[in-house]
C-alpha cells in the first residue's frame, strides 16, 4: 500500500524524522486558511499517489495566504500522470541549502534491505543512477544482523545528523514493514540539519494487519475498484492485461494455470485464487470479481480437488452462475477427488456457455480460443 505524502510524513514524526508543518485543504479557501494558520511563506502540494509532481506542477511555493489560495486553485484537478488532484497538503515553507536524497528499499534480488543516499537529490533517482552511479551510494544491510553504526558511515558517512537520521528511517522502516521508505529530498537548511521535505512509503499489503491504523489510511477512492470488491470479499485477484479470467486453487495451481494459459498463445487478463476451498459462496465471489473485468473474453476454472471436493466446487460453480450473470463463455477443468462426480453434475446440468474439459491444457486451449 502506497502512502500519501502527508501520510508518510506523520509516519516520519513517529520516528522523529523532521517533517514541516502542515494542513490538509480540499478547496481554495481551506488552504487560505491554512496558510493564515501557519503563517509566513508556505508551499502548496498536490497529493497523489504519482511522483515528479513537482515538474508537474504540482507544487508552489506561496508568500502568503492570497498566493496559497490561488496556487490551491491552479493544482486542485490537475491531472498528473493520471491521477486527479483532489486533496493538499499545506506547509510552513523551509529554507534550502542543499537537496540530499535518503531511502531504504527491499532490496528482493539480494533479499536485504538497501540504503541508497546520494548528495545529488531533487531529481529523479533513476537519473542519477544512470549518469552518474558513483555518486550514488548503496548499502545493504544484513536483515539478521540489523543496521549499526558501521552501515550508517558507509552510507552517508561521518555526518552525526545524517547518522541520526538514517538510523531513525531504518527503523521506521523495518518497523512499519515497509517496503520503501524514501526522503527526496532530504533538505540541508542553512544552519545545517537535515529535513524531510518529501515522503515516500509503500507498506507491504501482507502485513497490514499488524498495523491496522495505517490500514486504516487505506484510500478506497484511489484503489482499482476490483482490487477494492477482490479485498473486501477476501477474494486474492491480481490484475493482469491479457483477456482470459482465470480462477484456481492454491497458488501453485493458479501460477502454472497463468503460464498454460501463455503457452496455449492466449493472455490472462487476471487471476483469483480461491484457495483452500470451494463452497458456493467462495465461487460466487470469486467469478462476480473476475467477470467484472471488462478485459475478460472467457473465464478458465482450474480444480484440482484435494481436500476440496470436485463434485461440491462443481454445485458452487451452479449456485454461482443461479445468482450472478457471467457474459462470457466458462471453460472449466476439475480433476481430483470426486472429479468424475464433479464433471456428471456439470454435464448433467448444461448451463449455457460452459465448457468442460478433461486436462488443463485442453482447457487453457478451448479459453484461449473462446477469447479470441
Ligand atoms: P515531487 O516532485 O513529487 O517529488 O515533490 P517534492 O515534494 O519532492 O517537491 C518538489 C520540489 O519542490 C522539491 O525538490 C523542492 O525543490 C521544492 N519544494 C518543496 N517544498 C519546498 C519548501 O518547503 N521550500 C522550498 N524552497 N522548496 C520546496
Ligand atoms: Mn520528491
Amino acid at each position: 500500500m502506497d502512502l500519501y505524502e502527508h501520510q508518510g510524513k506523520e509516519l516520519f514524526r513517529r520516528f522523529g524524522i523532521p517533517v514541516s508543518e502542515g494542513r490538509l485543504a480540499e478547496t481554495p479557501a481551506e488552504a487560505r486558511a491554512a496558510a493564515e494558520e501557519l503563517g509566513g511563506e508556505v508551499v502548496v502540494k498536490a497529493q497523489v499517489l504519482t511522483g515528479g509532481r513537482g515538474k508537474a506542477g504540482g507544487v508552489r511555493l506561496a508568500a502568503g495566504p492570497d498566493e496559497a489560495e490561488r496556487a490551491a486553485a491552479s493544482i486542485l484537478g490537475l491531472d498528473i500522470r493520471g491521477h486527479v488532484v483532489r486533496r493538499l497538503l499545506v506547509e510552513r515553507a523551509t529554507a534550502i541549502a542543499a537537496e540530499h536524497y535518503l531511502s531504504v528499499t527491499l532490496d528482493r534480488g539480494a533479499k536485504k534491505p538497501l540504503v541508497m543516499f546520494t548528495t545529488e537529490g531533487g531529481v529523479e533517482i533513476e537519473q542519477v543512477a544512470a549518469e552518474r552511479p558513483e555518486a550514488l551510494r548503496r548499502v545493504h544491510v544484513d536483515p539478521l544482523d540489523g543496521y549499526d553504526q558501521e552501515v550508517g558511515r558507509e552510507a552517508v558517512g561521518d555526518d552525526a545528523r545524517a547518522l541520526d537520521l538514517l538510523e531513525r528511517l531504518y527503523r521506521c522502516f523495518v518497523e512499519s514493514d515497509a517496503t520503501l521508505c524514501e526522503i527526496n529530498p532530504l533538505v540541508v537548511k542553512p544552519d545545517g540539519a537535515l529535513h524531510a521535505l518529501d515522503a515516500k512509503v509503500t507498506i507491504d499489503d501482507s502485513a497490514l494487519f499488524r498495523h491496522p491504523d495505517l490500514a486504516g489510511w487505506r484510500d478506497a477512492s484511489a484503489a482499482d475498484p476490483l482490487e477494492a470488491l477482490a479485498r473486501e470479499k477476501g477474494v486474492t485477484y491480481v490484475k493482469l492485461d491479457g483477456s482470459v479470467g482465470i480462477l484456481g486453487n492454491g497458488a501453485g495451481l493458479t501460477m502454472a494455470t497463468v503460464d498454460v494459459v501463455v503457452v496455449a498463445g492466449g493472455r490472462p487478463a487476471n487471476f483469483c485464487d480461491l484457495g483452500g476451498g470451494g463452497s458456493a459462496e467462495g465461487v460466487v465471489d470469486a467469478l462476480e470479481v473476475i467477470a467484472r473485468d471488462v478485459q475478460v473474453r472467457s473465464i478458465l476454472f482450474n480444480i484440482f480437488g484435494g481436500i476440496t471436493r470436485c463434485d461440491e466446487v462443481a454445485r458452487g460453480i451452479l449456485a454461482a452462475l443461479e445468482r450472478v450473470a457471467i457474459g462470457v463463455p466458462i471453460v472449466v477443468r476439475l480433476d481430483g477427488t470426486n472429479a468424475g462426480e464433479g464433471r456428471r453434475i456439470l454435464a448433467e446440468a448444461a448451463p449455457p456457455g460452459l465448457h468442460v474439459e478433461p486436462t488443463m491444457l485442453e482447457a487453457a486451449r478451448r479459453a484461449v480460443e473462446l477469447a479470441t
